[in-house]
């Protein structure tokens, strides 16, 4: 158990800390997400990461309803899996010397990042809809599909230009 954080006794006790954890983590991608806009060399690329940081910035509301109809203060727990999906990420980019091979390593790193929240919305969904937390259910709905929906875009154009040019 985390030193601050509190025992997790009841899968409601689970939700509420996986949202937490999820909370943490997209804020998490709204502070990273500017730096990649700016590192990223493909204009594609950088108006992928652009237009996923509106959309991050949306779910980080949706999470903030989801926390209002709980009846709670919305709150981050740390994310660890985030913070070395992050971390990992700036590590492999400082080590980096081509520009092409750069945006194929951050797009390789932006879905890792998408993956983990796909993860992670399923399983909020899944206690939610457990729990009879119905109203929890579409915000999550919503920020799982954007997910989805970025994870195939970032597919998509690694297999279309951004690994071809880095080739
Ligand atoms: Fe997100
Ligand atoms: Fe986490
Ligand atoms: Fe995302």
């Amino acid at each position: 158990m985390g030193i601050f954080s509190k025992p997790i006794k009841s899968l409601d006790d689970l939700f509420m800390h996986t949202l937490q954890d999820m909370y943490y983590a997209e804020n998490q991608i709204a502070k990273n997400l500017p730096t990649m806009v700016q590192k990223a060399n493909d204009p594609q690329l950088k108006q992928g990461f652009q237009t996923h940081l509106t959309e991050t910035q949306n779910q980080i509301k949706r999470l903030d309803q989801v926390f209002q109809v709980l009846g709670e203060r919305p709150k981050g727990v740390t994310c660890q899996a985030m913070d070395g999906i992050l971390a990992e990420a700036k590590e492999v980019m400082s080590d980096v010397a081509d520009t092409d091979v750069a945006d194929a390593a951050m797009l390789s790193s932006a879905q890792a990042v998408e993956h983990y929240e796909i993860t992670r919305y399923g399983t909020l969904i899944a206690l939610a809809r457990q729990l009879g937390k119905t109203q929890c259910v579409g915000p999550l709905e919503q920020n799982l599909e954007e997910e989805k929906a970025t994870d195939k875009k970032l597919t998509a154009l690694a297999e279309s230009r951004i690994n071809r040019k880095a080739a």
